[in-house]
């Protein structure tokens, strides 16, 4: 029986939404007929309490990858331990979810395991003997390439946010047999490794938030932000910008939302001023809901958002904020 890896990524043993969606993409494989089976890998023992929910998600199996580098993220460490199981079990197929992370343990393991690695991808076009007909998106989004990977094991990254990270409604209610894998890393393995962890933020963050007041050239100036941080506030949500704000020195780089940036997925999203360029799309394209507030009716944001507001920023955000002060007022 052939197997697809599915990297299941995780933060000292919490899963982000994303972690879900490399599962979706492993299913997505088997439906076009690669592997008859879905192993999820689980590094690091602090992990191994996730491994009871991933039968729910098409997993048969999981594995359980201990060693004493591994009980936080290491890159390198992360992607020899991959290599070490491609070795042992000659999958048809190793994926990951297209996260910096993903993505970064995938390159690894593939340079170590001498194969071909194909990231985010967005279709699984069609399947060979011993070839993968493939779309992938490049260059931050701005274009979609198809390729043809030959391979005897597949590495791929599923762009995020395009497979399923839902549990899989054909496995409800299943479990899967959990192994544990005992790697034995080279001391070359660990050459990164995470020392310090500072907090940068609490609470919401610009990543969870529901709700992101995000403000672009269009803002003016550092203070021009004080109407888009009230009404962050005022709805529980976050701030975010965009590049020409964080090269102007008005926001902090954790701020900014792009190529270059953080990718986030709010409910809903408030670009106040930004024209929206690609690279900063590609940050926030997976928002639910999106709002745009430009005084250019043609801008590429209002073209593209679900909801617009032609007028100037600073004269439409603090007559929101007044609005939603009034109608909370009892
Ligand atoms: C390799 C690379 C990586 C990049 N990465 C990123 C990235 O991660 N994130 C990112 O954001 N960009 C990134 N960029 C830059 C990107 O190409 C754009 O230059 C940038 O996003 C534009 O920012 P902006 O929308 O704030 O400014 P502009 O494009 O100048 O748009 C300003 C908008 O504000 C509107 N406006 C002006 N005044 C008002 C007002 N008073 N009220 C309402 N609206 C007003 C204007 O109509 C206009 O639409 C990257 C570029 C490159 C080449």
């Amino acid at each position: 029986m052939s197997e697809v890896l599915a990297i299941f990524e995780h933060d000292r043993g919490v899963a982000a939404e994303t972690s879900f969606q490399s599962l979706g993409f492993a299913r997505a494989l088997l439906a076009a007929g690669v592997g008859s089976s879905i192993t999820a890998v689980v590094i690091g023992a602090e992990a191994d309490a996730l491994a009871h929910d991933l039968g729910a998600y098409g997993a048969s199996s999981v594995v359980l990858i201990h060693h004493a580098e591994l009980t936080d993220y290491a890159p390198e460490a992360w992607g020899e331990a991959v290599a070490e199981l491609i070795a042992l079990r000659s999958p048809a197929a190793v994926v990951a979810t297209g996260t910096d992370r993903g993505n970064e343990v995938l390159a690894y393991a593939s340079a170590i395991a001498d194969l071909p690695f194909a990231a985010n991808v967005t279709e699984i076009r069609s399947v060979g003997d011993a070839s993968l007909d493939l779309t992938r998106v490049r260059w931050g989004g701005s274009l979609l390439e198809r390729s043809k990977l030959v391979a005897a094991t597949y590495v791929l990254s599923g762009a995020a946010h395009v497979f399923d990270g839902e549990p899989s409604p054909d496995h409800i209610g299943a479990t899967a047999a959990t192994e544990t894998v005992d790697a034995t890393l080279p001391d070359t393995a660990a050459r990164t490794r995470i020392t310090d962890r500072v907090t940068l933020s609490s609470g919401i963050t610009l990543t969870t938030a529901a709700v992101v007041v995000s403000g672009g050239r269009g803002v003016g100036s550092a203070e021009g932000f004080a109407p888009l941080v009230e009404l962050a506030d005022l709805l529980g949500g976050a701030v975010g910008c965009s590049r020409v704000v964080t090269n102007n020195g008005w926001r902090p780089h954790s701020d900014q939302v792009g190529q270059t940036g953080k990718r986030i997925a709010p409910e809903l999203y408030i670009a106040c001023g930004i024209s929206g360029a690609i690279q900063h799309w590609v940050g926030m394209m997976a928002s639910k809901h999106v709002l745009a507030i430009n005084t250019d009716g043609e801008a590429n944001m209002v073209g593209k958002a679900e909801y617009a507001v032609i007028g100037d920023l600073h004269k439409i955000l603090p007559a929101v904020s007044a609005e939603i002060r009034k109608r909370r007022t009892p």
